[in-house]
């Protein structure tokens, strides 16, 4: 447990608490019956308590018997025995086979002082330690008063009448069943804390004890839940002072792997936090009735031979025993080439073709390199300059090219692609064309692969493709990441390079791409069949857009969404024309939290939680889980990680597609404009309106005083730091952790606010009561559309919005020159309040509009065609 002080008391060898143990005992099957005791001892328990007594059996004779059995074995004898009996007798008969320090559980004031003391010195005369309930003549101490009384009066009643020894005191101050659903309950947990710190405080040597089991008695069939109740009891137990308790040590999960969620609401019931407690935590208990939070660990594989160890690792991904076993890979193989060239390469080949079958998911994959990298990093100082690893299969020059932050992808291509024997420069992020280049020439790689998540980014990739083929760079691209598309590429950025242009959804496809486009034999004819499919998409689009007629701007402007504005009274936000600075710890987040994007970025598809049991990926998946759940707990209790929000809501009025912003509710000063772009989708045999964000706000004309609400939310510059960290310690596989992480956090805080918005600071659904999987579904009322975003693409007018908020000053999210958002764990956008209020896209524009959105917003018109790139129905020149 948490505290090495801790001592864990095994609980299965109790005839009332086992069925398993009891008909052993009844079949006096004693040998076996002696393997249960062995188990506890494997599991951890430090001491052994036994106990005996049920009605229809021969107690004394049980008991006996079976120390006896015990006594004979060194691997069990070797710790304490409990001797556990409500029966004198039994005590007695147990204390007369026990060899080395016993414990008597227990004694108590329960018939008064006169034969408690009697008790006591028959105990001491065996030189036993004891255990002493808190129970006295009026029964079982309940509150915690109750029962640091009851300890109290015992201990001195010990030490000043009979001289006990201090040190061999023992209390139990009763662990009661929580969550039962009878208020009178409720407090139980808290006051077995309580008492515990009093009773350590002031009853000096005094240990303190406790049955754990009990107080998730009413949870009897849950398993998961039982487990993580124990282990977050025990947890706040152990803070509390608790030196000991039983329990049964192979049946309690792990504190930090306890899902978050889960242990808020444990927590809750256990200290009693609120009415509902007990209510929430059986509603959650649905979700996890079926995975077990236990890590079973098996380590038998330890005892291999060092290179069968370093496969072991590298394939299991266990990162343990890396440096170790390097370290005696060395001594026996003097060579460190030679360790890189023999059993680290035939691991990662193991682990390379389980990838490429679909028997190992990405997780493991990055699990994996981890072990590699840090195997090779302490390899490093050993090498001869010159013999350094070259490249298996060739080398990829990797970056998120200039304006783009966002690397989470980037990431784990390059694992998958040093997984897979390739050797891997990555640039980073923020890569301009120039450096890019120069690389490549300097480094001479075979292939370069450029990333983007934001719109802007594709321009930017067409531009680093027209450069190296102006200078005759036969070097292939791969292009990937969340913006990139097949059709984007084949239509502009493929023109642009003469020597071959691939787009790559995944990870798991850049190995196979990368190993055809450098093979000597096979690249020529893949890019040629590429280039000619590619060359198929653009002429279908071609033919496609001629024949997709679009409706003129004015004629969509006719064709706009309506609202009924005559019947519409707006609700005022509390506080308007200024920003609100909020900070949320990151445990309130969780539960907002959407987690498939967070899966699916590991390329683990599903719905969570049913994911976890996946019969294909659940393993991976639950896996994954697991490891979040560490990290997660990490960062709350590190406090490092320190998300931050920003918002306001203004004054504000639409005049046509734009929407004004005002000083103040006069609205006579017209302070900023945000510029909404309009749908040109011609429907046949439709009447869908022809969508803009700023139907959604009333017209300046009605005279309605309408609301605009800005927001821009961050997970804080913590989780870059903190990412740093990790790749500085060659541990990829946590650095990209960290960082799917805080794009959930960021996610997860846009919804929170969305909520407190709606509620309390806007009030405009002041009454709704939603649950996550409502709220993850948008079932509420009003928007958040982003900037870049479908129905508002243009990723500069976050511009506007930045300088409204006053985002950069107050929490330190900066924009890049792409206006990409650092650090990437951040989420801006609009609130519109209408129920009419919805999600759509833009869609393809045509220059009639593009034209005219560059004289609203005054820019030329070049520069609206760069930021509205992907959305424009013709070929820009
Ligand atoms: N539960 C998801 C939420 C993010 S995606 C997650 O955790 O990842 C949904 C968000 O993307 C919306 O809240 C909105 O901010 C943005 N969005 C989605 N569709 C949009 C659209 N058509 N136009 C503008 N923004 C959109």
């Amino acid at each position: 447990m948490n505290s090495s002080n801790f001592i864990n008391i095994g609980e299965r060898t109790n005839v009332t608490g086992s069925s398993i143990f009891k008909k052993l005992i009844f079949d006096e099957n004693y040998s076996e019956a002696v393997k249960v005791a062995r188990q506890q001892i494997d599991n951890g328990a430090q001491i052994i308590d036994i106990n005996m007594d049920e009605g229809l059996l021969d107690s004394v004779k049980a008991m006996t018997t079976y120390l006896n059995y015990l006594a004979v074995e060194p691997e069990i004898s070797k710790v304490p025995f409990m001797i556990d009996s409500s029966d004198w007798n039994v005590i007695e008969a147990g204390l007369k086979c026990v060899q080395g320090k016993p414990i008597v559980n227990s004694i108590s004031l329960k018939e008064g002082e006169k034969s408690f003391l009697e008790f006591a010195d028959l105990v001491k005369s065996y030189g036993s330690a004891v255990v002493i309930m808190a129970f006295d003549e009026e029964g079982q101490a309940e509150t915690s008063e109750k029962k640091y009384n009851i300890c109290k009066r015992a201990y001195e009643l010990l030490v000043r009448k009979i001289d006990f020894n201090p040190y061999d005191i023992i209390f139990d101050p009763n662990i009661f069943a929580v969550g039962t659903g009878i208020r009178e309950h409720n407090e139980y947990a808290k006051s077995f804390f309580d008492a515990t710190q009093m009773i350590k405080k002031n009853l000096p040597y005094a240990k303190v004890s406790g049955g754990v089991s009990n107080i998730s008695f009413s949870f009897r069939g849950n398993n998961v839940i039982r487990e993580a109740m124990h282990s977050c009891f025990l947890y706040h137990a152990i803070k509390a002072g608790l030196d000991m308790a039983i329990i049964n040590a192979g049946q309690i999960s792990i504190y930090d792997q306890i899902p978050v969620e889960l242990k808020n609401c444990i927590e809750d019931v256990l200290f009693n936090k609120n009415d509902d407690a007990t209510e929430n935590l059986i509603k959650i208990s649905q979700n996890y009735s079926k995975q077990s939070t236990k890590k079973k660990v098996n380590k038998s594989w330890r005892k291999k031979s060092v290179d069968e160890r370093i496969k072991f690792s590298l394939i299991n991904g266990i990162n343990d025993f890396v440096v170790d076993d390097t370290a005696h890979l060395l001594k026996k193989y003097k060579k460190p080439i030679k360790i890189i060239e023999g059993p680290l390469m035939d691991g990662m080949n193991v682990v390379g073709d389980l990838f490429g079958s679909g028997q190992m998911f990405l997780p493991q994959v990055v699990k994996s390199a981890r072990v590699m990298k840090q195997s090779v990093n302490y390899l490093l100082p050993f090498m001869e300059k010159e013999k350094q690893l070259k490249s298996g299969k060739g080398k990829i020059l990797l970056a998120t090219v200039k304006g783009d932050v966002h690397d989470i992808g980037k990431n784990i291509v390059g694992v998958v692609l040093q997984c897979n024997n390739f050797e891997v420069i990555d640039l980073g992020v923020m890569v301009p064309a120039e450096r890019i280049i120069e690389t490549a020439i300097k480094e001479n790689v075979n292939i370069i692969g450029l990333s983007g998540l934001i719109t802007p980014s594709l321009d930017e990739m067409c531009y680093v493709a027209s450069e190296l083929n102006k200078r005759g760079i036969k070097i292939p691209l791969m292009i990937g990441g969340a913006t990139t598309s097949k059709i984007h590429t084949a239509i502009k950025i493929s023109p642009n390079h003469n020597f071959g242009v691939i787009h790559v959804t995944d990870a798991s496809k850049a190995v196979s791409t990368a190993t055809k486009l450098i093979s000597f034999k096979s690249s020529q004819p893949f890019k040629e069949i590429i280039s000619r499919e590619y060359s198929d998409i653009r002429k279908n689009y071609m033919k496609k857009n001629k024949e997709d007629t679009k409706r003129t701007i004015n004629d969509s402007r006719n064709n706009k969404f309506c609202i009924n504005w005559k019947d519409y009274k707006p609700t005022k936000p509390k506080k308007i024309s200024s920003s609100i600075l909020l900070r949320v710890p990151v445990k309130e987040i969780i539960p907002y939290i959407d987690w498939d994007p967070f899966f699916a970025s590991w390329e683990l598809h599903g719905k969570f939680p049913k994911i976890l049991d996946d019969k294909l990926i659940g393993k991976s998946a639950k896996s994954l889980w697991n490891d979040t759940q560490v990290m997660i707990n990490d960062i709350i209790d590190k406090k490092k990680i320190q998300p931050k929000v920003i918002l306001g809501f203004w004054p504000a009025n639409s005049i046509g597609d734009d929407v004004e912003i005002y000083k103040d509710d006069n609205r006579n000063k017209v302070i900023s404009k945000f510029f909404f772009l309009r749908q040109q989708v011609q429907r046949k045999n439709s009447k869908r309106a022809n969508y803009c964000l700023s139907d959604f706000i009333a017209p300046k004309s009605t005279g309605i005083r309408d609301y605009l609400g800005l927001f821009v939310v961050t997970a804080g510059r913590g989780i870059e730091e903190k990412a740093n960290e990790y790749e500085i310690k060659k541990d990829d596989y946590n650095a990209i952790l960290l960082k799917s992480i805080g794009d959930r956090l960021a996610e997860g805080l846009a919804e929170k606010m969305h909520e407190h918005v709606r509620k309390d600071l806007w009030g405009y659904s002041k009454k709704e009561n939603f649950t996550n999987y409502d709220l993850i579904r948008e079932n509420y009322t009003g928007i958040r559309p982003a900037p870049g975003y479908p129905a508002c693409p243009d990723h500069s007018e976050k511009q506007t919005l930045f300088q409204l908020l006053g985002v950069e000053k107050k929490i330190k999210v900066t924009l890049t020159e792409s206006f990409a958002m650092s650090p990437t764990s951040s989420v801006a956008g609009f609130y519109f309040s209408k129920k009419e209020a919805s999600y759509f896209g833009i869609g393809k524009i045509n220059k009639d509009q593009v034209s005219d959105y560059a004289d609203r917003k005054k820019i030329s018109l070049e520069m609206a065609e760069k930021w509205l790139g992907p959305n424009l129905s013709y070929l820009k020149k």
